[in-house]
């Protein structure tokens, strides 16, 4: 059985970023990657501008200066400054070429249309020069860049309306189980609500993959096979839950064979998840989860999304991690590593109890997984441990 580290470096060497590339609107692309590197088509700032609210000088020797005219933000007018000369100016407004100093308002007098410097100016000061963020035909930003609000902002500012990103995969979610119904209808005996559709979808969703298909299946072994065919045919990445354990019912392991899909890891050496699956048929991407919610869950947090954040041209996907003091014991049995659904809070970290791999409610709870690793046995109380922060949404 591999390790968690090695799992996660199978992943990574099998998700390489995507070649297919889309043009999408500005204001619809935050969470992609940038695609190209991305050339300013204007100077940035577009013309001199002042940074404050002041005036605008004409430096000369001595400390008064001629009150001749005004520029304002959204001005397009020059007035022509001779030496000793100075304009009222605002903040973004354009300084005229004849300006080579912008004075705040609060460091002067002004008195019948003269205006007094109570301290000395330097050349240039409170100008934004012509393309100080960055100049025409420069690199505005380069492939591979977050488009972060702030770069959406940056781009936008620079007049681009649309941006070639990395396109994300579409994603199919495969839940399998005789035992699930759908939630709103009665549940009879020996039947559970299906969850780890909704919670696949959502997680998926807060991360910005928005074209994902959900379908069930019982645990049929030919039903089973038709559907991962049809499945992994039209979409990038497949999620597969539950049916890849050891039962006489668990079908998605032959299933998978069957259609020639590539084993690139099967069981992983940790607590919750043990029977993971990693695999690919072509360029498609195959994950097969426990149906445990809990460990389904973990696996997704710690091997889907690095695959499909890979995928989606995020070559520098970590996960959050950080050390904390445990303010809980906790005595790990067996040798294999551990995620322990965690409550961190100010430096602190709490391994909430209910560890168990069909413990949802403990996940609830949970805001950080605690990974404790194959040869650590034990946390004590204030012990440092690693932790991995969860997204909230
Ligand atoms: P399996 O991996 O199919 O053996 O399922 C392991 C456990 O997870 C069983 O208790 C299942 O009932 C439960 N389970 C499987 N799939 C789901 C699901 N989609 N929603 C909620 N629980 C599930
Ligand atoms: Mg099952």
């Amino acid at each position: 059985m591999i390790s968690v580290e090695q799992a996660i470096t199978i992943v990574e060497n099998n998700t390489p970023p995507t070649q297919s590339s889309e043009l999408r609107a500005l204001c619809e692309s935050v969470g992609y990657i940038l695609y190209s590197d991305t050339f300013a088509p204007i100077n940035m700032p577009p013309f001199r501008q002042s940074a404050m609210d002041g005036y605008a000088i004409n430096l000369h020797e001595g400390s008064n200066y001629n009150l001749i005219g005004e520029v304002k933000a959204g001005d397009n007018h020059q007035p022509t400054l001779n030496s000793g000369d100075a304009i009222r100016i605002f903040t973004g407004a354009p300084v005229p070429d004849t300006a080579n100093a912008v004075i705040m308002q609060e460091r002067v007098t002004v008195k019948e249309q003269v205006l007094s410097l109570e301290s000395k100016v330097s050349f240039a000061e409170n100008i934004r020069p012509l393309g100080e963020q960055v100049s025409k035909g420069q690199i505005a930003l380069a492939k591979g860049s977050h488009l972060t609000p702030a770069a959406i902002a940056f781009l936008q500012s620079l007049g681009f309306t649309e941006i070639p990103v990395y396109k994300k995969p579409t994603i199919a979610i495969v839940v399998t189980g005789n035992e699930l119904a759908e939630a709103g209808q009665p549940l009879a005996h020996g039947q559970i609500y299906e969850s780890n559709a909704s919670m696949l979808q959502t997680a998926l969703n807060s991360l910005g993959y928005l074209n994902i298909t959900t379908h069930k299946v019982a645990d049929n072994y030919t039903e089973t096979l038709n559907l991962l065919d049809q499945v992994i045919s039209a979409n990038d990445v497949v999620l597969v839950s539950g049916g890849i354990s050891v039962g006489d019912y668990d079908f998605v392991g032959a299933a998978l064979e069957e259609l020639n899909v590539e084993q690139l890891f099967y069981k992983v050496k940790q607590k919750p998840g043990k029977p993971l699956f990693f695999g690919k048929k072509d360029e498609k991407i195959i994950f097969a989860l426990p149906g445990n919610p809990a460990a389904a869950l973990s696996c997704f947090y710690i091997y889907v999304r690095n695959a499909l954040e890979r995928l989606s041209g995020n070559l520098n996907f970590n996960l959050s991690k950080l050390n904390a003091q445990s303010t809980s014991n906790y005595i790990k049995k067996g040798d294999r590593g551990q995620f322990l659904k965690a409550l961190y809070t100010n430096g602190k970290v709490e391994v909430l109890d209910g560890q168990s791999s069909s413990m949802l409610h403990t996940f609830a709870l949970a805001n950080a997984l605690v990974y404790l690793p194959e040869t650590a046995d034990s946390i004590k109380i204030n012990d440092v441990v690693t932790v991995i922060l969860l997204p909230l949404n």
